[in-house]
């Protein structure tokens, strides 16, 4: 049985789990599609069992704050689709065959397995730290070169690929829709800085498949072009093939991964399946800067989820990326962290856990619903708690990976309530009683309360404890 989107009564719904909602809210799940350029209502090519492919890290470094958005991003799509959806399979790659790896394993003196098994642990920790859920499947590159190397003998067979120079490359001019996804003509991509210009290419657009072994790094591996390691792109679409079949549902990822990466994974894609579509549906998140510029390792300018996370809760890490839309760009910074926080210290004031409530807000449902609306999502929250917090919180853990703790939990680590200013409030207030002036001493008991904060007048003196 899966998700009924047009039955409308007020009251209870079930699918997986109850909706409460009004009548009149379409339930349809609406994303933008970078491929149509419009908002689509998504519709599965087989309701039992939806598909979803998300590009996955490279693994030489730690994590910074651009990673963990996308992370976050297809883990709330993925949340949401569980809950409309018997089957949900997920694939996200780890991308462990890479220049970038084999240079920081020798720099560190170490080896390649060493540096991505370890990388690998630490992208593990964070994610859990931010509640990802894992995806269904995590294919590594490294696991899949027979597939990799399959998938290249077709589109050679085919003569979607050339070999020039020990290297093997896609042939762009064999494939029509290129530049689709982007939305560029094929002259306006190759004047464009993200191609790396080589002698040996047919045309400046032409991307590698399979690289000759490097007399820099020792690694290879047997194929029928000689030793070597595959060229980044081809690892997406063997993986997709493998795990997804040919066409499936959603690819996601990046803004900054639609040119050349996704072109390129549709061109070597679609030339193998000989269909016109890889996925129906391609979601891409905005990019994150850092204090107004640009995130990038080379230039120091970016901040590890790991450094973040010895100052802030990976609640407000996750709160405070999905205060903004996710196809929207972000602009990084403490205060963006410190709302985040403030929000979820008000939301544990005010949570209810109930292991007993399987009950998620229509408001809330219905703003993810509409592409990932996040803010309007949080928005919807705020009243919910008010009015049901126990749906709320239920709602909050599901569909947004928030609440996780119990208070005290909560309170324990993030202590963040400012006892000075609570101790400066109850001071204002006997103050105010002993001039009897009981509605200003009334106005600062429901401020604290507004707060999360009771206090009680004893023998000895006035206390106070959270709610
Ligand atoms: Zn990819």
């Amino acid at each position: 049985m899966f998700f009924i989107l047009n039955i409308l009564w007020i009251g209870q719904i079930t699918c997986y789990h109850y909706v409460y909602f009004y009548s009149g809210k379409s339930l349809e799940l609406r994303l933008y599609n970078t491929l149509s350029r419009t908002i689509e209502i998504f519709k599965p090519i087989d309701a039992s069992n939806i598909k979803m492919y998300v590009c996955g890290p490279t693994v030489y470094d730690r994590a910074h704050i651009g990673n963990a958005r996308p992370a976050i991003v297809f883990d709330v799509l993925y949340r949401l689709l569980q809950v409309m959806y018997e089957n949900v399979t997920y694939v996200r790659n780890i991308t462990d065959v890479d220049d970038k790896i084999y240079k920081r394993a020798t720099e560190q003196n170490i080896s390649i397995n060493e540096l991505t098994q370890q990388t690998i642990q630490m992208y593990h920790d964070d994610m859990s730290a931010l509640n990802i859920l894992s995806p269904t499947i995590e294919p590594k590159a490294t696991e899949h070169i027979e597939d990799i190397i399959a998938f290249i003998q077709i589109l050679l067979d085919e003569d979607k690929a050339y070999i020039s120079n020990d290297h093997v490359y896609f042939d762009v001019t064999s494939f029509n829709h290129y530049g689709k996804l982007s939305n560029k003509k094929t002259e306006e991509l190759s004047s464009g800085a993200r191609i790396s210009i080589s002698e040996h290419k047919r045309n400046p657009l032409d991307f590698v498949l399979w690289k000759p072994k490097s007399s820099q790094f020792n690694i290879g591996w047997e194929s029928p072009f000689g030793i070597g390691r595959p060229g980044w792109h081809i690892e997406c679409s063997a993986m997709a093939k493998k795990y997804l079949g040919d066409v499936f549902d959603i690819h996601g990822g990046g803004i900054d991964l639609v040119f050349p990466h996704h072109e390129n994974e549709i061109a070597q894609s679609c030339s193998v399946s000989k269909l016109d579509r890889m996925a129906n549906y391609w979601i891409h998140n905005g990019h994150v800067t850092l204090n107004n510029s640009k995130m990038s390792k080379s230039e120091g300018n970016f901040v590890t989820i790991h450094e973040l996370l010895k100052q802030y809760d990976g609640e407000v890490i996750r709160l405070a990326l999905l205060m903004t839309q996710y196809a929207a760009p972000i602009n990084f910074n403490t205060q963006l962290l410190q709302q985040a926080k403030a929000v979820l210290d008000k939301w544990y004031t005010q949570a209810k856990h109930d292991n007993t409530c399987t009950t998620l807000s229509a408001d809330v449902f219905s703003s993810l619903c509409n592409n990932l609306n996040t803010p309007s999502a949080i928005t919807a929250l705020h009243s919910a708690f008010l009015k049901q917090p126990e749906i709320a919180t239920y709602t909050a853990r599901t569909l947004l990976g928030i609440l996780n703790k119990t208070q005290d939990e909560w309170f324990k680590t993030n202590n963040t309530i400012d006892t000075e200013w609570i101790e400066d409030m109850i001071k204002k207030r006997n103050n105010a009683r002993k001039n009897k002036d009981y509605i200003m001493a009334d106005k600062i008991r429901q401020e604290l309360i507004n707060e999360g904060i009771i206090i009680e007048d004893t023998q000895s003196g006035t206390i106070w404890k959270r709610k």
